[in-house]
């Protein structure tokens, strides 16, 4: 149990704090980390890493070398601050992304200009998540500022990618051990999920491209050839008659939020067939056609059966067309995560949202996914929760905003749930 006048003291730091902690949203906001390509992530490294430094934290520069999308231009740069403290408790790892979206069209504000209107911070990634390293930054702050002692470690890290994989991000600092099992007790990512809200993680993606292959003629006379992209129309009219029906059909247990991703689904991202249409046309009957598909499969389902399922589709296409060739290839597949359901840091915060908010916390798990799923699956950290300030409908959008007072609790929640996992698990 944390001491109430404990209690008392963090909260009300976070109270004084509030103008420093929206002042830190802005100044994130106005480094425009955006992804692709990549653009400032050193500077808001720096930027983390600085303010931490002063504030007693060790620090880390983990450079993701050797991947890729790490070069002289756009190079992959993430902090880790560490605060060691007295009593050998567990390790708490609050990680946020340091990477937005681009702005894209629609804006009546400066995108990167950080305005502050209404109880509102506006900006790309003020939801998601600039907000939210704010939280993590101040919620471990406080805890030093009201001179609460600290019983396990405080760590923070602010971590790139993350809207292109997270791979020169937390897989690379999973990868490398800085997130691990061994050192690594509870991981906390302040993604926008509601104030209330704890995400206890997502449904599974498959992606895979399905080529279909013909036989070139010409196009007065289509009969003597073989058009990949009517086999191509074949198989998308059994997704649309057979599978999508099927999988509208299988609800999950799982509390995914909004309730229209409880559902399995399937999009087609793109679709390419015959010869380009910009270019100069010749008569030709396609030979070739390329679809690639995105399925998000449930915890019911799993995913042999999920890819067993496209094979069986594929196998129907190839019988109703049957002079094309069909060949699937996977591009990307993310196994579930879910958090268990008695892990303490579910616990820790719903205790909290309750002290702050009033009311126990809802469980959701995310109709997308986001870097859980390396803590989970390449760290072996099962105690990984997502929760934060910002509504998750605002992610991505044009005005997107986060609410001050959404923040500044959310920053109370997490100071709250750190030292009550510490507590806890001594
Ligand atoms: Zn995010």
């Amino acid at each position: 149990m944390i001491a109430a006048a404990d209690i008392d003291r963090i909260v009300s730091e976070i109270d004084r704090a509030s103008d420093e902690i929206v002042q830190f949203t802005v100044d994130l906001v106005r480094i425009p980390t955006v992804n692709p390509p990549g653009e400032a992530y050193e500077t808001c490294a720096h930027f983390l890493g600085d303010y931490l430094k002063r504030r007693a934290f060790d620090v880390e520069y983990i450079v993701a070398e050797g991947r890729p999308e790490h070069t002289r231009r756009h190079p992959r740069v993430n902090v880790v601050g560490t605060r060691r403290g007295t009593g050998g408790g567990p390790v708490v790892h609050l990680n946020g992304h340091v990477d937005v979206v681009p702005a894209g069209e629609g804006w009546t504000v400066d995108p990167f200009g950080g305005v502050v209107r209404d109880g509102m911070i506006f900006g790309r990634g003020a939801c998601d998540m600039k907000a939210g390293l704010a939280a993590a930054v101040f919620a471990a702050d406080a805890i030093a500022r009201a001179g609460v002692r600290l019983p396990g470690t405080i760590e923070i890290s602010g971590t790139v990618d993350e809207e292109s994989g997270g791979f020169a991000g937390v897989a690379y600092l999973a990868e490398h051990g800085r997130i691990a099992k061994e050192r690594t007790d509870f991981v906390i990512i302040p993604e926008p999920l509601n104030v209330d809200r704890i995400c206890i993680g997502h449904r599974g993606v498959y992606w895979f491209e399905v080529t279909a292959r013909g036989k070139m003629g010409h196009g007065s006379m289509p009969f003597l050839g073989v058009s990949a992209i009517d086999g191509m129309g074949r198989l998308l009219q059994s997704v649309r008659e057979q599978l999508r029906p099927a999988l509208a059909a299988r609800r999950t247990a799982v509390p995914v939020a909004p309730a229209g991703a409880r559902y399995a689904t399937i999009n087609i991202n793109g679709i390419e067939g015959g010869q380009p249409l910009d270019g100069i046309q010749t008569p030709c009957v396609a030979d070739l056609c390329r679809a690639v598909f995105d399925r998000r499969f449930l915890v019911e389902e799993g995913f042999e059966a999920t890819k067993a399922e496209i094979a069986q589709l594929v196998a129907r296409a190839t019988s109703l067309a049957p002079d094309v060739r069909f060949d699937v290839r996977d591009l990307m597949v993310v196994h579930l995560a879910n958090t268990p359901d008695d892990s303490p840091v579910i616990a820790a915060l719903d205790r909290s949202i309750r002290r702050i908010l009033g009311k126990p916390a809802d469980l959701i798990a995310s109709p997308g996914t986001y870097d859980h799923k390396h803590v989970a699956q390449i760290a072996g950290v099962p105690h990984c929760v997502a929760y934060g300030p910002g509504k998750l409908e605002m992610a991505h959008q044009p005005d997107e905003y986060c609410r001050i007072d959404d923040l500044v609790n959310a920053t109370k929640v997490m100071a709250l749930a750190t030292l009550d996992l510490m507590d806890a698990g001594r």
